[in-house]
């Protein structure tokens, strides 16, 4: 909540110098949230940096959802239980988790952070995942967290490690130690954005090594990522850093596909 000099503080440069959505590029008013109002928490957190219309378009990920990788069912009621693909698929960590669905704004906006490279927000999209590592995880429960790490040509590409960069800054803050340097990528994949299923996992197979076991040796990982797609990268991951001794690996992620 701001206060009242803050507030007035913001209003005036509201008016002098209104932000512009860093989604859809319009100019919007940027109005605090009153006590009164009942936004959902994902629209406050990104409130400074998106318009309210394409904050709307944010979906939340609720129960009932897949006790293991986090899918979302269609059916919005029941209890959370495990899903078909789940019980057919080998999961090498114990949970997923994610921020929201992979779509609307939220896909949007880790485009524009991602290829239209605009690390800026890194701060709103990061406070979502925080908010969504608190709300399933606890501090005490995670040794480690621990980046899906990039190919040296994309890194250098790039610029920057996505889903380092979406958490770096406040698991230091929290005293969650990180370290981006425990996986390596030494194979050059095909870009996974066009396969299948099964193509996924063939191509990720043996894509990522493991560079410190001693770092990891019972350990429990919390593996981070921008996007929870079929599961396939993130499960490989999890099978080397599992092979190497970790004692657990969950995996969290600031969005997450769900075919319709
Ligand atoms: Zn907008
Ligand atoms: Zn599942």
């Amino acid at each position: 909540m701001l206060k009242p000099l803050q507030r007035l503080g913001r209003a005036f440069l509201n008016t002098v110098f209104p932000p512009t959505c860093f989604l859809c590029g319009t100019s919007h008013r940027f109005d605090p949230p009153n006590a009164d109002q009942t936004l959902r928490a994902v629209e406050q957190l990104t409130a400074p940096y998106f318009c309210a219309s394409c904050r709307e378009e944010i979906h939340t990920i609720d129960s009932p959802l897949c006790i293991q990788c986090g899918l979302p069912f269609i059916s919005r009621e029941g209890e959370d239980h495990v899903c078909g693909d789940c019980i057919e698929t080998k999961r090498y960590f114990r949970t997923a988790r994610a921020s929201g669905v992979y779509d609307g704004a939220l896909m949007e906006g880790i485009h524009v952070f991602k290829y239209g490279k605009k690390t800026r927000l890194a701060r709103p999209l990061g406070t979502l995942l925080k908010e969504t590592f608190f709300r399933f995880w606890d501090k005490q429960s995670i040794d480690l967290m621990v980046p899906v790490p990039l190919h040296i040509h994309r890194l250098r590409e790039r610029g920057f490690n996505q889903a380092l960069l979406l958490f770096a800054k406040w698991a230091e803050s929290e005293n969650i130690s990180c370290d981006p340097l425990v996986l390596k990528r030494p194979q050059k994949t095909a870009p996974q954005t066009n396969l299948g299923r099964k193509e996924r996992k063939k191509n990720i197979r043996g894509a990522f090594e493991l560079l410190s076991p001693e770092t990891i040796k019972g350990k429990r990982i919390l593996l981070v990522d921008d996007v929870y797609t079929t599961g396939s990268t993130v499960n490989e991951c999890a099978r080397v850093l599992m092979k190497g001794g970790a004692a657990v690996v969950d995996v969290l992620t600031l969005a997450r596909a769900v075919e319709k």
